[in-house]
């Protein structure tokens, strides 16, 4: 499909300011809200010790689902699904940081494998893991899902926003099996779906996807996030805190000199505090996705860096292949 010069640059603008948010919130995850105006650059440091620069889990995974779908003519199949299952796995034995829920279920659907005679473990694996955490514990709602799913967004821009939302649904069950999870990746989803396809910021487009009831709830918490800071959301660890506090970084961010929206965004998304990598990685894909790849300061063009040995210009690439 052809795009136009600037579809093409929002196109890029996704997994890079995905990857920008979350390399700046790196050095300060788990530190409380800061000031208004307090400075932001990218110190690295934090959890997994990252250099600076350095993406973490989320941008990392998020790579695992752009693959998963790009080897599967960008569709989500079971060999997609698989692929992502598997590849997590074998990324998390080595990770610093990897999320309590996603360690859970990828040690499940291991061990689970293991027992079985295979070495590695299958998407039907993580699901029932996913599944049973969830029933045993009743809480599999943190933020790891909404953290990845940006890619789902670029792999079905050529199809209808609905087919989005139901992949990136599927795609979170993998690990996350609490609907509220589902609904988030879904919502989010289709708003950077909506983003690159015609440059708006329109965080409802997916309420009619849900339902009646359900809708009514997230509009709620969206109203919500409109009228307060990203600090009042630090039960970020939830993906319904973490996907407010994006979202009202979004919102409410001061644009800079010349309407630049990337980096205020970002920097409003980190000062908010607690996982602020995670919360400025979702914030940077969909505030990418609006303003494009050439809003992402130049500096960070050569800094951001991460896991599987990529640069920027590798998530320029993939992000291109996603949307044909
Ligand atoms: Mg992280």
């Amino acid at each position: 499909m052809a795009h136009s010069v600037q579809v093409k640059d929002r196109i890029r603008g996704v997994l890079t300011g995905m990857a920008a948010g979350d390399a700046l919130g790196a050095g300060y995850e788990f530190n409380a809200p800061l000031p208004e105006f307090a400075k932001i650059s990218m110190i690295g440091g934090g959890l997994g010790d990252f250099a600076p620069g350095e993406w973490t889990d989320d941008t990392s995974m998020a790579i695992v689902v752009a693959q998963g779908l790009l080897d599967s003519n960008g569709k989500l199949d079971g060999a997609a699904s698989n692929y992502m299952v598997r590849e997590w796995a074998k990324w998390a034995t080595n990770a610093p940081d990897v999320g309590n829920q996603t360690r859970a279920v990828l040690a499940h659907a291991q061990h689970v494998a293991s027992a079985d005679g295979r070495a590695e473990p299958t998407a039907d694996d993580a699901l029932a893991g996913s599944e049973q955490i969830h029933r045993r514990t009743g809480r599999s709602g943190g933020n790891g899902s909404l953290m990845r799913t940006a890619p789902v967004a670029l792999a079905y821009l050529s199809e209808p926003p609905a087919a989005a939302f139901e992949a990136a649904a599927a795609i979170s069950k993998l690990t996350h099996f609490d609907d509220e999870a589902a609904e988030a990746c879904g919502l989010w989803t289709v708003a950077i779906h909506h983003a690159v396809r015609t440059g708006e910021l329109d965080i409802r487009s997916g309420l009619a996807m849900l339902e009646p009831e359900r809708a009514q709830a997230w509009e709620q918490r969206i109203h919500q996030a409109e009228n307060h800071r990203p600090r009042d959301f630090t039960n970020n660890g939830w993906v319904v805190e973490a996907f407010q506090g994006a979202w009202s970084a979004i919102a409410t961010a001061e644009p800079e000199d010349g309407n630049a929206r990337l980096v205020p965004v970002l920097e409003a998304a980190v000062r908010g505090g607690v996982d602020t990598d995670t919360v400025a990685a979702i914030a940077g894909s969909l505030i990418g996705a609006a303003s494009g790849f050439s809003s992402v300061p130049a500096q960070w063009v050569d800094m951001v860096h991460g896991w599987p040995g990529m640069r920027m210009q590798q998530l320029v690439d993939i992000s291109s292949e996603l949307a044909g």
